[in-house]
């Protein structure tokens, strides 16, 4: 007989995306923290492994021939050029883990967002994130204490940029408060597991219900 104790779900692709200063590492490395059927999806590059990068963890590190034939393959669910380098979402990895009942996290842009919806619309949950204000993004920047006065400038006429693309997102949070942010976003994927198509069994459960 079906017990609601043996149903399992479809995992989902969550998107966290934002423009840079906004907070989304820190949510993004919070929810990984606690919450363990998610994982950070792993991109393969044919950009050079930095020091302190693990294989597998960090990306999947590909010479561009090795790139060029999973392309060839169909085995990126999206793909980008990204400062002369390129990079990749394995399917197979997502579409196996996802089947599974596994989560993804993905960092990508508005562009990434839109190639991953359009491709697994089903099983994506967007999220994007926006600062209280153009000052407080710019203040957020500058504390960092890491980027010359000409990066930061970069990185505020891109903020605008990536802002102006808020309204393609499932969901849009402001980040005035990182916790009370943090609680939110976090709120958005445990109401997204309990979406009756991610339910797998349901019918059955409820047709055992009804008997
Ligand atoms: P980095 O080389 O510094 O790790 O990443 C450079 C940029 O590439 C970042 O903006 C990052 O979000 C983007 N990126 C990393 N992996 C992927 C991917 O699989 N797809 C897309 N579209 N962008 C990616």
């Amino acid at each position: 007989m079906a017990d609601s104790q043996d149903l399992t779900r479809r995992g989902l692709m969550f998107i966290l995306s934002s423009p840079s200063g906004a907070g989304k590492t820190t949510i993004a490395r919070k929810l990984l923290a606690v919450e363990d059927e998610l994982s950070m999806s792993v991109s393969v590059t044919t950009r050079p492994q930095r020091e302190g990068e693990v294989e597998g963890r960090d990306y999947f590190f590909k010479t561009p021939d090795e790139y060029a034939a999973l392309v060839a393959e169909d085995a990126f669910l999206e793909w980008a050029e990204v400062f002369g380098n390129s990079y990749g979402t394995p399917r197979a990895e997502i579409m196996d883990g996802l089947a599974l009942g596994q989560d993804f996290l993905f960092d990508v842009d508005w562009q990434g967002a839109q190639q991953l919806s359009q491709r697994a619309r089903a099983d994506v949950v967007s999220v994007f994130l926006l600062p209280p204000s153009m000052e407080e993004l710019e203040h957020r920047l500058r504390s960092r204490g890491t980027d010359d006065e000409a990066v930061i400038q970069g990185r505020m006429a891109r903020a605008s940029d990536e802002i102006s693309h808020w309204d393609a997102y499932d969901y849009v949070v402001i980040n005035r408060d990182l916790e009370e942010c943090f609680d939110k976003v976090r709120t958005i994927l445990h109401a997204e597991r309990l979406k009756r198509e991610r339910q797998r069994g349901l019918i059955d459960f409820a047709r055992e219900l009804m008997r």
